[in-house]
């Protein structure tokens, strides 16, 4: 039996009977009832009852190349006919996996050349803090195994993303996190920079955080510092360009590995493959997941440095740690395409020369300006606005959040689909919007701004 033949209230009560969803006030949605997404084309989601929504957050930060590709869908049916599911434990391998690590390889920074398979992000910063660890205990340093996060930061939601996260909800709710992780401030200027101080130095102030961090712990006490390139779920947070460059200094200098997690980042979101070539950044691990294969299957790859690598192969022997989805044969065929076409339609290159500064022109004129907008921020099309009561004070709507989730609610009804996290409103769209799906976003988010005065 299909979905069509119930009523959206059936749906609903069904949903509301049998669904826990994640990150969900429950009784809150039952009150409300479920938004019934049915199905999307290009840049398009519809839902039951035929809602248009123009789709500002590519699904959860995924949809890279936009819905209904026919070519996914081949390819996934091709590889099912052919090999559904294998493993690759204990000495085997299929096709779509190998050849997808290799591809992989070739795109990343030119000193990380492994992968190591999963299923999500959480996953993928699960195996990425094992592995580390594993590392130094290799190296005959079992006890340099101390983490640096950030506050804010995101991920996962396993109970290991969520000790390396700094979301402090989701700590509250954990009665216990993964030990030896500590977390520092976040790079977020609008909020944290003091009066008078530069752009460029506070990037190197909050940089100093990673420092000092390390400095109380000892050096000899710290395995890695972790953080997403961009903040992404937190809001947004870009950092000056000076943050990186010092962050790296830092780590090098003290020995402690870096590990970027370029699960929103990867595959183009900032005008590169990956944000570490944007910001010029050499990783020991990066996570990716979510736009590898556009959302259309489940599947992470942890990307792994040459030094890392040739430790663990060398003299790591098994390594006791794995998914029975590690490298999915369809997953691994859908992420092959889905590259093959970011490749074939050259974007990457539009993000970084067309749409990335249209989108952040069409920002500053069209939503810059409003009263509630105390600061619009981009950078590729990943976007930011910051809604305040006060421009020049910066001074926030109370309770915390509940403004921006006005606006998303008005954006939503006049058929834009972006997020509220906190007082920040989030945009991350597909990458195949034009300019004039930017437009058409500028235009429906500007009205719900002006509904939501
Ligand atoms: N890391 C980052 C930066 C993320 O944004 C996310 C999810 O949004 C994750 C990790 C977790 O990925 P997943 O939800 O696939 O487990």
């Amino acid at each position: 039996m299909t979905y069509q033949n119930y009523s959206l209230k059936q749906l609903q009560q069904i949903d509301a009977a049998h669904h826990l969803h994640p990150f969900t006030d429950h009784k809150e949605m039952r009150e409300a009832g479920s938004r019934i997404i049915t199905h999307a084309s290009g840049p398009f989601i519809y839902d039951s009852e035929g809602t248009e929504i123009l789709d500002g957050m590519a699904g959860l930060w995924c949809v890279n190349i936009g819905y209904g590709r026919d070519e996914l869908a081949e390819a996934a049916y091709a590889q099912m006919k052919e090999l559904p599911y294998y493993n690759s434990f204990f000495k085997c391998s299929s096709p779509t996996p190998v050849l997808l690590a290799k591809k992989l390889a070739e795109l990343a920074p030119k000193h990380v050349n492994q992968v190591f398979f999963g299923s999500s992000g959480s996953e993928a910063n699960d195996t990425a803090l094992r592995l580390v660890r594993h590392y130094w205990a290799l190296e005959g340093k079992p006890e340099k195994n101390r983490i640096i996060s950030r506050k804010s930061a995101y991920h996962g939601s396993t109970i290991a993303g969520t000790s390396l996260g700094g979301m402090e909800p989701m700590h509250r709710q954990l009665n216990g996190a993964v030990p030896n992780i500590v977390h520092v401030m976040m790079p977020y200027a609008y909020e944290l920079a003091l009066p008078g101080e530069s752009d460029h130095d506070f990037g190197l102030r909050a940089a100093k955080a990673v420092e000092d961090a390390i400095l109380e712990a000892g050096a000899d006490k710290v395995a890695a510092f972790i953080g997403e390139p961009v903040m992404g779920a937190g809001g947004v947070k870009i950092p000056p360009m000076s943050y990186w460059p010092e962050v790296q200094r830092i780590c090098r200098k003290y020995d402690v590995l870096l590990m970027l997690d370029e699960v929103i980042t990867g595959y183009g979101r900032t005008g590169e493959w990956f944000a570490a070539q944007t910001f010029d950044i050499e990783p020991d691990t990066i996570t990716t997941a979510k736009a590898l294969t556009s959302g259309y299957q489940p599947l992470s790859a942890l990307l792994v440095g040459d030094r890392i690598a040739a430790t663990l192969v060398e003299k790591g022997g098994e390594f006791n740690h794995g998914y029975t989805y590690a490298g999915h044969p369809v997953a691994c065929a859908v992420a092959l395409k889905n590259l093959e076409i970011i490749e074939r339609e050259g974007l990457v290159d539009r993000v970084k020369n067309d749409t990335g500064p249209y989108f952040a022109k069409a920002l500053q004129e069209h939503i810059g300006g409003h009263d509630l907008v105390g600061e619009v921020r981009s950078i590729g099309l990943m976007g930011a606005i910051e809604i305040v009561r006060d421009k020049a004070t910066k001074e926030r709507f109370l309770p915390a959040g509940s403004a921006a989730v006005t606006v998303r609610d008005h954006a939503v009804a006049q058929g834009m689909m972006l997020r509220a996290t906190g007082d920040t409103m989030i945009l991350s769209p597909p990458l195949i919007w034009t300019h004039e799906t930017i437009d058409m976003a500028c235009g429906r988010i500007a009205k719900a701004l002006d509904l939501g005065q």
